[in-house]
């Protein structure tokens, strides 16, 4: 506002239509500075454009996916044709919206999903996840919402201050985010999208029981996802001894 004012002080002239937009054209870099030095703020705006983006999405291209869980078919939602990271429904063989399903809301984790990162227990849960989709005609929604919402490139830096002593949430807020950013409208959008009304969750997470059944869709049972407390301990003494000749 006050930099919209100092616009016109400046020109010393009365704001008529033309001197608006071409103002508008003067100020619209130093919007673009105080976006990109004030990052909390940027970060909270980004998250709207998301929101806004999820609630104007729509179901684009599908294809079938054979996996060594089963057979999917992987349909993209997104907001226009060539997003290059639109959110995933696997929907297996066998699906019926018309029964009560099993469902995963799985956010992606790069490191855990595709790299099998010990740090956490993303990957396993897929895997469990899209295990269980497969034998029951279940769904595995997967929302590209790296590191809880704030990104791959800011979720090891939050790795590097749970190195020196913080905890996963201190890290976060440390960064300027919330504990936890993720949204799941883009989810319950998919949902509708494919007709499905009442499901078995599959998580460890009572906020996303509570997401769906906000959004009215019946939530019959929250499936608990077990991960082996070694797991960590497990990869670690296996590469020490397939990489390091450790005899264990
Ligand atoms: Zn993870």
């Amino acid at each position: 506002m006050v930099v919209a004012l100092s616009g016109f002080i400046h020109w010393g002239q009365k704001p008529t239509k033309t001197n608006i937009w071409q103002h508008l054209r003067n100020i619209f870099p130093i919007s673009l500075v105080l976006l990109y030095i004030m990052p909390p703020f940027s970060l909270n705006f980004a998250a709207h454009l998301r929101n806004m983006r999820d609630l104007h999405i729509k179901r684009v291209a599908e294809a079938r996916i054979p996996t060594r869980w089963g057979n999917f078919n992987l349909v993209t939602y997104a907001g226009h044709a060539d997003e290059r990271m639109p959110d995933i429904a696997m929907v297996a063989e066998n699906f019926d919206p018309r029964q009560t399903i099993i469902l995963r809301i799985h956010s992606e984790c790069m490191t855990g999903d595709v790299f099998g990162s010990a740090r956490c227990d993303c990957g396993e849960q897929l895997e469990i996840s899209l295990q269980k989709t497969a034998a029951t005609g279940g769904v595995v929604i997967y929302l590209r919402q790296e590191g809880r919402g704030i990104g791959l490139i800011n979720k090891l830096k939050a790795y590097n201050l749970q190195d020196a002593g913080l905890n996963t949430i201190e890290a976060n807020t440390h960064l300027g985010f919330e504990a936890d950013e993720r949204q799941y409208d883009a989810a319950v959008f998919i949902l509708r999208d494919l007709g499905i009304q009442s499901v078995r969750l599959l998580t460890n997470n009572p906020e996303k029981v509570t997401a769906l059944e906000r959004a009215g869709i019946r939530v019959v049972e929250r499936i608990p996802i077990i991960i082996p407390p070694q797991l960590e301990s497990r990869f670690y003494l296996q590469t020490k001894k397939e990489q390091m000749g450790h005899l264990l």
